[in-house]
């Protein structure tokens, strides 16, 4: 199959072009669990794959290293500006090429190498740059990890123990794999005992931060940093937010720091992006996002399939497979034969190792986006649930997969493409 927008790659590269159309094709084919995915407008797609990605603009805008900036100037005020007033702060840096990066900025900027930061444990549903040993973060600093309790909240009341006891420069709150309300007021009155930053990393939740479905970090984070292209429905890439104090050594941290020329294509797109999230279909989608998320935890518990903290407030929620003693990287292999990508994932205290794990993270941002409302999410509820009690029986596996296929073709993917 040959789809129009790849005909002008196939005229130069057949494979690759061949490849991108096999790619459509899955994602057209296929449920999308995975929490840190979404599905961009035509708009977002197109704006990122333009003459921009010839321009070199190292600094930013008005202030530049390189003649010929005047029209990338004005696309990246406009996203920082949307940027500003989306998430209700003073400043911001569009320019990090991932979540990543923006995090390294902000480390750079607030640390020196052996200082010590607070911050959630992987396992325990934390991100990697939060203070992994095999990452940067966990090389360079000392790093101090709190966890989820044994209903899988944070527990507050440790946080602010571990602080005193270890007296970070550097709190860092927000999560790759947490399902309940982070309270932010709470980590900075944290931070201001100990005089340590906080800084809000909001990669998963930014779409729900910015329409108001969860509480936002605005006035009580020193950085926010997040990613635009899981809820907040843009390209890859990330963003810096803080207030104006910070504002030069953030900006000075990004470029020249860890960064040479910014990616004015994808800025380009975030700012199109951006200008979506803003208009108010944008909060019905992140409300239902929630909704959504909310029903699939219900349908999976009323299936007798364990939720880690028994429940969601937000657009995730981990399978606990220890009950029946299955594992999430079986499992996630198995919901592909019946149309469902998720990832596996480790629960707090698995006793399984990462590359194994005992739980499988699912969200919503793909699948709401494409239109499903909470019946589908029943539907879908209850082809997991049936799936993972019937994982070794390839006769229901392939009769639930053909239920998978039928929602698939009720939300078409990309019609026009
Ligand atoms: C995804 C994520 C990141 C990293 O984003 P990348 O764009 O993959 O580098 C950082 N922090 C959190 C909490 C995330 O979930």
């Amino acid at each position: 199959m040959m789809l129009m927008e790849t005909n002008k790659i196939a005229d130069t590269d057949r494979e690759v072009a061949e490849l991108i159309s096999d790619e459509l094709e899955r994602q057209r084919t296929t449920i999308e669990l995975i929490a840190s995915e979404n599905i961009v407008s035509e708009a977002v797609m197109a704006a990122a794959g333009t003459v921009l990605t010839n321009k070199y603009a190292e600094g930013k805008p008005g202030k530049r290293f390189y003649n010929g900036c005047e029209v990338v100037d004005k696309i990246e005020a406009l996203a920082q500006e949307r940027a500003k007033k989306l998430f209700n702060m003073p400043h911001v840096n569009v320019q990090p090429h991932s979540g990543a990066q923006a995090n390294m900025a902000v480390f750079l900027y607030a640390l020196k190498p052996g200082d010590t930061i607070l911050g959630m444990d992987l396992s325990n549903g934390g991100h990697l740059t939060h203070g992994s040993p095999v990452n940067f973060s966990g090389l360079y600093f000392n790093v101090v990890s709190y966890g989820v309790d044994e209903n899988g909240y944070i527990d507050y009341d440790n946080v602010e123990k571990m602080a005193l006891e270890h007296r970070p420069k550097l709190i860092i709150c927000g999560a790759s794999n947490y399902p309940r309300i982070i309270d932010f007021k709470r980590f900075r009155e944290i931070a201001d005992k100990v005089g340590a930053y906080l800084m809000a990393d909001i990669a998963h939740i930014a779409a729900l931060v910015a329409t108001g479905v969860h509480p936002s970090p605005a006035g009580y984070a020193h950085f926010v940093t997040t990613t635009t292209h899981k809820t907040l429905r843009g390209p890859r890439g990330g963003m810096i937010m803080c207030d104006e104090e910070h504002a030069l050594g953030i900006d000075k941290a990004v470029f020249p720091g860890i960064q040479g020329g910014p990616l004015e294509h994808i800025i380009a797109a975030k700012a199109v992006a951006l200008k979506e999230a803003l208009e108010p279909s944008f909060t019905d989608y992140a409300k239902q996002v929630v909704k959504n998320a909310k029903t699939l935890a219900q349908t999976l518990m009323d299936n007798g399939i364990d939720i880690v903290s028994g429940g969601t407030d937000n657009h995730l929620m981990t399978i606990d497979l220890r009950k029946l003693g299955l594992t999430g990287k079986d499992m996630a292999n198995m919901l592909e034969k019946v149309g469902i990508t998720a990832n596996k994932n480790t629960v707090p205290n698995d006793p399984q190792s990462p590359f194994v794990t005992s739980g499988i993270r699912i969200g919503t941002p793909a699948v709401t986006t494409r239109g499903f409302k909470e019946d589908d999410m029943v539907e879908v509820g209850q082809i997991i649930a049936e799936a993972i009690k019937n994982h070794d029986n390839e006769e229901v596996l392939k009769s639930l997969k053909e239920r998978s296929m039928s929602l698939c073709k009720k939300y078409p993917l990309y019609p026009n493409l």
